[in-house]
């Protein structure tokens, strides 16, 4: 009836939600490349994780492969926003390539940590998630003992002394939560060590962190636009579960369940750092196709960070 016609179901947005600086800056650097140079593009991985991103710079004529072997000589070569470890850039540097440098400036800010603390003699400990290119290309950025923790339980049965002088590094994207855990797991095992705290998690990843945790007060089900792959976007998921909310991770619109929504009044929505706001409007469209809806968006932070891009591509 008249009655249930006006009930509409809220949907309201995280602020900030989706793009950060870094992801920008290495969607730009692909894109400029295409314009300046006539040559083939080639990408070293996804430039960002988002399946939708990648299509559509392929319709471009961009082309994206996993290795550098993959690569013919005489194209444009760009590293992902990830980071590559040091025998890529190596590889790369003894090729007839023409290669550009993706990686997020607050990746290699942790690359240029890690180097420093090994170079004090330290044993290095990286915070992160194994087999992400993040962490294999900070692992293989650094010459000099490392070791990956990627859990609390992991601190316990690190193969070194208690007095083994160790400083600690991260991952951008992680869970600030997980890792302070994490770092005072470690603070309290060895006697000599030092690190940045958790402020290697980038700005973007706590903003968007704490903004789902704001958005949890207000919504009965948390929705996350994000890839499978992306480190921050899962990491948003998860407050929205630890709120104890049904939070969900998807890609567009088109993975949306109805079932989902069914009962819900209102609806968190945000975006991980690497997800476009087509794909969010896309998850908004879809959401009103199942009932009524109401869009607003939460008060939060406004982010005013730009990164810069390479010299030769700023005028492109
Ligand atoms: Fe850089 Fe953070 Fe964005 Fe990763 S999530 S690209 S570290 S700003």
């Amino acid at each position: 009836g008249l009655a249930d016609d006006e009930v509409r179901m809220k949907i309201v947005l995280a602020q900030p939600r989706g793009f950060c600086a870094g992801v920008v800056r290495a969607i730009d650097i692909v894109e400029r490349a295409l314009t300046k140079y006539d040559r083939d593009i080639y990408v070293r991985h996804e430039i960002v994780h988002n399946r939708h991103v990648v299509q559509s710079l392929e319709s471009k004529g961009v082309r994206f492969v996993e290795e550098l072997n993959e690569i013919p000589d005489g194209s444009v070569a760009i590293f992902s926003a990830h980071g590559v470890p040091r025998s890529v850039e190596a590889e790369a540097g003894g090729r007839d390539l023409l290669t550009f440098d993706a990686t997020c400036p607050l990746v290699t800010k942790v690359h240029n940590q890690g180097r420093r603390y090994i170079a004090q003699g330290r044993t290095l400990i990286l915070i992160g998630h194994a087999r992400h290119p993040e962490v294999e290309g900070t692992l293989g950025q650094v010459d000099g003992p490392v070791y990956l923790v990627e859990k609390l339980a992991d601190v316990q049965t690190l193969p070194l002394p208690i007095d083994t002088p160790v400083a600690y590094v991260t991952q951008t994207t992680l869970s600030l939560d997980d890792t302070r855990a994490i770092v005072e797991a470690l603070t309290a095992r060895f006697t000599d060590i030092i690190g940045p705290e958790t402020r290697d998690i980038c700005y973007a990843t706590q903003n968007r962190q704490t903004a789902v945790r704001e958005l949890t007060q207000v919504a009965d089900v948390i929705i996350v636009v994000g890839a499978t792959n992306s480190s921050n976007s899962n990491r948003l998921r998860e407050i929205g579960e630890e709120a104890g909310l049904p939070s969900y991770l998807v890609a567009d619109g088109s993975e949306v369940n109805p079932a989902w929504i069914a009962n819900a009044e209102v609806v968190g929505l945000t975006a991980g750092a690497s997800a476009p706001d087509v794909l969010v409007d896309d998850v908004i469209a879809a959401l009103g196709r199942v009932k009524p809806i109401e869009v607003s968006v939460l008060d939060g932070k406004e982010e005013r960070i730009n990164f810069k891009l390479p010299a030769e591509l700023a005028t492109a």
